[in-house]
């Protein structure tokens, strides 16, 4: 008989769960406070990436099964595979893409250096006096609300089904209660994003603010999402402001600017000073940018864990509970990865990941 999983939270983890779940045979209920994709998966970039430090594992895994649910329908997520250009700026960025390519290149990644001239010619919209550029042909972007809209309608059409507008308010030891005390039973699943500390108080998780700035469609035209070869520092700084180029070319002609992360910020307007300062950074490199209008900016919060690792994984001490939350900005692309490595963690079976890094217990006292 096939088992019962909640799954709490319908962002691009929950919904990515349910359907690893619903192949796997499960009988997958989701349950959504709000609607699907209204969390941080929809404040998110989309683009695609394998990063080479602690999440490389995850992150490379995950590329490989983007590729495969990519292999159907690849417009319903405006999917593009439009590579990520890592910029030097200085001799030490070249050194530091060099030890990145290295590593990629061990882990089975393909990339390729780009001199100065190679670099403008590949994207010639680039400031004319950079160190030269790291090219990862193999990621992309992806339209996040639409990828979450997709693959829960995937999931769906394997039988999972789905309660919006429904808030879980407990753990219940055998299952869940909803706002109102209904109470369903099943394992338990909860991919909460940011939230997933009020229902599991226990696992530790901060938010990491970023803001991010679309353009109008008369910017210069890139053709890569273009990250600046010092990103990943920002990614792993405990505290304070950072800022670093990450430019997404939109499948509309519109640039999509970030990024920034700000630790202890908890008020999710939009700051003026953190967005002139994405923009000084973006023009640094896109000098065409100008004047070019922005026609939205917006803010949202990246659900960060002690170690940057997310939770992934049994919770101790709690029944069939299952954690799946704390991707910080990178749970577009792990999300499918997670969803593998929890299936086959509730089924007690192997799995293509090892998932000593992503457990829970690791974070608790
Ligand atoms: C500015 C910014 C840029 C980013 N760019 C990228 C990027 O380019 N690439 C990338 O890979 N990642 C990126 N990210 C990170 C990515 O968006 C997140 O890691 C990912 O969306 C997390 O998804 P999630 O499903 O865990 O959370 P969410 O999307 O927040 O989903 C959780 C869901 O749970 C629901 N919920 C909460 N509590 C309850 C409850 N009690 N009962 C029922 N439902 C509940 C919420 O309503 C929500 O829909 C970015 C994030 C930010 C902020």
């Amino acid at each position: 008989m096939a088992r019962d999983l909640i799954v709490v939270g319908c962002g691009i983890v929950g919904a990515c769960t349910a359907l690893a779940a619903q192949q796997a045979g499960f009988r997958t209920q989701l349950v959504e406070s709000r609607f699907p994709g209204a969390g941080v998966s929809a404040a998110g970039m989309g683009h695609l990436v394998v990063l080479d430090g602690p999440e490389l594992a995850l992150s490379a895994r995950s590329l490989e099964l983007w590729r495969e649910i990519l292999e159907r329908n690849p417009r319903s997520f405006e999917y593009r595979q439009t590579g990520t250009l890592w910029v030097a700026e200085s001799g030490a960025d070249q050194a530091a893409l060099a030890t990145r390519q290295a590593t990629l290149a061990a882990a089975g990644i393909a990339s390729a250096w780009l001199d100065p001239r190679a670099l403008n010619l590949e994207e010639p919209a680039l400031a004319p006096d950079l160190a030269g550029g790291l090219l990862l042909p193999g990621d992309g972007i992806v339209y996040p609300p639409k990828a979450v809209h997709e693959l829960l309608t995937r999931a769906v059409a394997l039988g999972a089904t789905v309660r919006c507008g429904r808030r879980v308010t407990a753990l219940a030891g055998d299952g869940v209660v909803l706002e109102g005390g209904e109470h369903l039973a099943g394992e338990v699943v909860v991919a909460t994003g940011g939230a997933g500390s009020e229902l599991l108080p226990e696992l530790p998780l901060m938010a990491r603010k970023g803001h991010l700035v679309i353009t109008d469609v008369s910017g210069p035209s890139i053709r890569h999402q273009l990250v600046e070869a010092g990103y990943t520092q920002g990614v792993h700084a405990p505290s304070g402001l950072s800022i670093a180029m990450n430019v997404q070319p939109r499948p509309t002609g519109q640039l999509l600017i970030g990024s920034s992360r700000e630790n202890g910020v908890f008020d999710p307007a939009v700051s003026t000073e953190v967005t002139a300062a994405l923009v000084r950074r973006a023009l640094r490199f896109l000098p065409g940018l100008g004047r070019l209008p922005a026609t939205r900016i917006w803010t949202g919060f990246r659900p960060a864990t002690p170690d940057g690792l997310p939770y992934i994984g049994h919770v101790p001490g709690r029944g069939p509970v299952w954690a799946a939350f704390g991707h910080e900005g990178l749970g577009i692309t792990t999300a499918p990865a997670t969803a593998e490595l929890l299936v086959d963690r509730i089924l007690a079976r192997g799995s293509v990941l090892d998932g000593a890094p992503y457990d829970p217990a690791r974070c608790l006292g």
